[in-house]
């Protein structure tokens, strides 16, 4: 087991730890937050056929080239198509958004540009064969367009279906269990007894799981005994795909997930040169990838997202331009002075906004790893690099959360 390591060699060491591969087709209305398992190609051209981009008149754009011209109307174009009109010299058809041209016409009129007097219309504006939008401009059938590993969002969602697939094929969740441990912890809704807290991590650790597209299985709360330990890992490691526990992976004697990582598992590294986040424990236990996140609050939530989310990605298929991720990278100037950590990389967080010359990061509540509101009082994360303070003025990389 390595241990102290940087986060650089924390993310090469998971690489080591895969989850299953498998694949299921999925219908169209279920398709949202999945990954693609193979490419896409459209199944027909987009547009399907010549149709108009205005409302307006469909005319022969040589017949309109003069300051003064009236046109015979000759019947209509809908979106939705029955018989088109044959647009001849001097005539014109009306013409819906998305409806196709009539033969014999080459330009649109936009109606704004028109006024119709019984069977004629005068031509006030251009007549632009641009207002027509080609067949297969868009897409051409048999074009591959989306790439195995896309991860399929509301924008992906219509442009599948304008390719015409009803299902694709696509990668498996992951099912992940969610374990806090600690003899202090109580659900909330209950009345605390003097040294108890309401167990947190596992809601916001579940759903952190639940935004990277995994499913989470959140267990009850472990004590901290290595009997209730072992059965709760044994049954996560055979009902579940990979194990993230909460608490218990500092130094003391009742830091028993990273004691029985170390006597009955198979732990990869211990400790990443992070504030917050510093005693997190990777590896696996019964061939099941494990990740021991610390129990103060900020800290299993910043280790989640710098080094579990990564893997997750990473092992559930996704392109890594395309994926799921829980933050961007971008260089923020900060407002104010921000301490650096000695020896480690140190993700203050940080408030993210749209400043006159970029993005500028303020600071707003206690810095604390145990205080779970400053990461919802703030949307980013400094990557200050090991003992480097961030100063008022400067400009340095940061993580921007989604
Ligand atoms: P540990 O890593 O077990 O030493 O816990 C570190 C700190 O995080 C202690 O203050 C714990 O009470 C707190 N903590 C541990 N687990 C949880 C949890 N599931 N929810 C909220 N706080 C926790
Ligand atoms: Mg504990």
């Amino acid at each position: 087991m390595e241990t102290s390591v940087t986060l650089e060699r924390a993310l090469a060491l998971t690489r080591s730890l895969n989850l299953p591969r498998q694949t299921e087709i999925t219908p169209l209305s279920q398709l949202s937050g999945r990954i693609l398992a193979t490419p896409l190609s459209s199944k027909v051209d987009d547009p399907a056929f010549d149709n108009s981009a205005m409302d307006g008149w469909a005319v022969r754009a040589q017949d309109c080239t003069s300051e003064d011209t009236t046109l015979k109307i000759v019947g209509t174009s809908r979106a939705g198509g029955e018989q088109l009109p044959h647009v001849s010299t001097g005539q014109a058809s009306r013409i819906m958004t998305g409806a196709p041209i009539p033969p014999g016409a080459d330009a649109i009129v936009m109606v704004e540009d028109s006024d119709q007097e019984g069977e004629l219309v005068k031509i006030l504006g251009p007549a632009r064969p641009g207002y027509i939008r080609k067949q297969g401009e868009n897409l051409q059938k048999g074009q591959e367009i989306l790439p195995t590993g896309t991860l399929i969002g509301p924008a992906e969602l219509s442009l599948i279906a304008t390719m015409g697939h009803h299902e694709a094929e696509t990668l498996c969740k992951p099912t992940v269990a969610v374990i806090s441990t600690g003899d202090e912890l109580v659900q909330p809704g209950t009345n605390l007894s003097p040294g108890q807290i309401y167990e947190s991590n596992s809601y916001g650790i579940a759903s952190l799981v639940e935004k990277m597209g995994a499913i989470a299985k959140r267990y009850d709360v472990v004590h901290d005994n290595l009997e209730g330990l072992r059965t709760a890992l044994n049954e996560a490691a055979e009902s579940c795909d990979a194990i993230l526990t909460s608490g218990g992976v500092s130094m003391g004697e009742w830091d028993l997930v990273r004691r029985l990582m170390e006597d009955e598992g198979q732990p990869l590294f211990w400790k990443v040169r992070i504030r917050p986040g510093g005693p997190p424990l990777c590896g696996s236990w019964k061939d099941t990838p494990l990740f021991g996140l610390p129990g103060n609050p900020v800290s299993s939530h910043v280790v989640f997202i710098s080094i579990v989310a990564p893997w997750l990605a990473e092992c559930m298929g996704a392109n890594h331009e395309l994926g799921p991720s829980l933050a961007d990278r971008v260089t923020v100037k900060l407002s104010e002075d921000i301490k650096g950590a000695p020896k480690k990389l140190c993700m203050r967080r940080i408030r993210i906004e749209a400043g006159e010359g970029g993005l500028v990061a303020t600071t707003h509540t206690h810095q604390g790893s145990g205080n779970i509101h400053s990461m919802v009082a703030h949307n980013g994360l400094t990557l200050l690099p090991p003992d480097t303070d961030g100063r008022a003025g400067e400009t340095v990389d940061a993580l921007w959360l989604r």
